[in-house]
């Protein structure tokens, strides 16, 4: 377990994009209250993938497709926030998804869905602990 204290929403961008680079392995959980940082987090981490999209919450369509430059994969970030049972993303291909070792999964409200996730899962629990200031808990980290 790895923990980190950040003090800026910049911060846990520059974190975010640290771990990506570091990343070997392909799917990431994200837990955290609504305004932790989830979609902040996601948003440094693809900048470290060296992705130039802009990345906002896919609240009201569940999944979003950016290419990763430089190689064959995607970043697929998944926001279960308004999902109310598992069966609505059975039709989301997760698996084939995750069966490419070229793509990247990252899912805000993971909780929600655990079962579905592999158990090699790195787990990012972000917790706001004053107005800018948040503790975030890496679990499974292969470094
Ligand atoms: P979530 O996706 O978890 O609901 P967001 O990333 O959308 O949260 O929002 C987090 C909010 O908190 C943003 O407005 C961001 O600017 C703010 N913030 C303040 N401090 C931090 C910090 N240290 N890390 C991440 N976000 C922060
Ligand atoms: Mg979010």
């Amino acid at each position: 377990m790895k923990q980190y204290k950040t003090s800026s929403e910049k911060e846990t961008k520059s974190l975010a994009a640290k771990i990506a680079k570091n990343l070997k392995s392909t799917v990431i959980s994200l837990t955290g209250q609504l305004g932790a940082g989830k979609t902040t987090f996601v948003q440094g981490f693809a900048k470290g993938l060296n992705i130039k999209d802009k990345i906002i919450s896919p609240t009201f369509v569940l999944i979003r497709q950016h290419s990763i430059p430089h190689t064959n994969g995607h970043l697929y970030h998944i926001d279960l926030y308004r999902l109310e049972d598992t069966s609505q993303i059975t039709h989301l291909g997760l698996e084939e998804i995750i069966k490419n070792p070229e793509n990247i999964t990252i899912v805000e409200w993971a909780e929600k869905a655990e079962k579905l996730l592999p158990k090699n899962t790195v787990k990012i629990n972000i917790e706001k602990i004053g107005q800018d200031q948040r503790r975030i808990t890496v679990l499974n980290f292969p470094f």
